[in-house]
């Protein structure tokens, strides 16, 4: 795909952010760039248009940066999934393994409904265990997820086990 070089080139890499040896993607540069970031939105869109898809679930925060978009698209509710205590109403959580410690990711009940089906967008994968986390949400009210997209995936860093345990997860690396 043509749109592919330039979208990987409006993405900064920061060395040392944030922290000593981490080489940080960083896609507010891609945000800048019109052409890249409507070619980005436009490579999800024609995959999951014709897909049945009613759900696009987008992780906290910077899943929040192009998944309202896709969801908009391709006719389907956009679902945050967000970092603790930032969800007013009735929610339900899944808790996940960092480097160092743990994170959690919380869904508001009633947002999806048995049945739905699915999609989990995010900027990048690395280990796979926020996606992972993302998934488990989703299967608990009953929604099918079809697949989880990323704009950048890191194929330097291992899965872990719980990527390859988690049965449903078709996780495609679109760029
Ligand atoms: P994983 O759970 O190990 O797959 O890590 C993916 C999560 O970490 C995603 O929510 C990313 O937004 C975040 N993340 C890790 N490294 C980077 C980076 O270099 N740039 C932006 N986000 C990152």
């Amino acid at each position: 795909d043509p749109r592919l070089k330039a979208i990987s080139d409006a993405i900064r890499v920061v060395p040392h952010f944030p922290k000593p040896g981490i080489m940080f993607q960083d896609i507010t540069t891609l945000l800048l760039d019109h052409k890249a970031f409507k070619d980005t939105v436009d490579i999800f869109v024609d995959r999951y248009r014709d897909m049945g898809v009613s759900v696009v679930a987008g992780v906290e925060a910077r899943g929040f940066m192009f998944g309202p978009s896709i969801a908009l698209a391709i006719g389907a509710k956009f679902v945050p999934l967000r970092k603790p205590r930032k969800l007013p109403g009735e929610k339900i959580f899944e808790a996940y393994e960092l480097e160092y410690g743990t994170d959690c990711l919380e869904m508001h009940i009633g947002a999806v409904k048995p049945g739905e089906r699915a999609i989990v967008i995010d900027d990048l994968v690395a280990t796979g265990g926020t996606l992972s986390a993302a998934i488990r949400l989703l299967e608990r009210v009953g929604a099918e997820v079809v697949e989880c997209a990323c704009v950048i995936g890191l194929p330097e860093v291992k899965a872990s086990p719980s990527i390859t345990a988690a049965a449903t997860l078709a996780m495609r690396k679109v760029l």
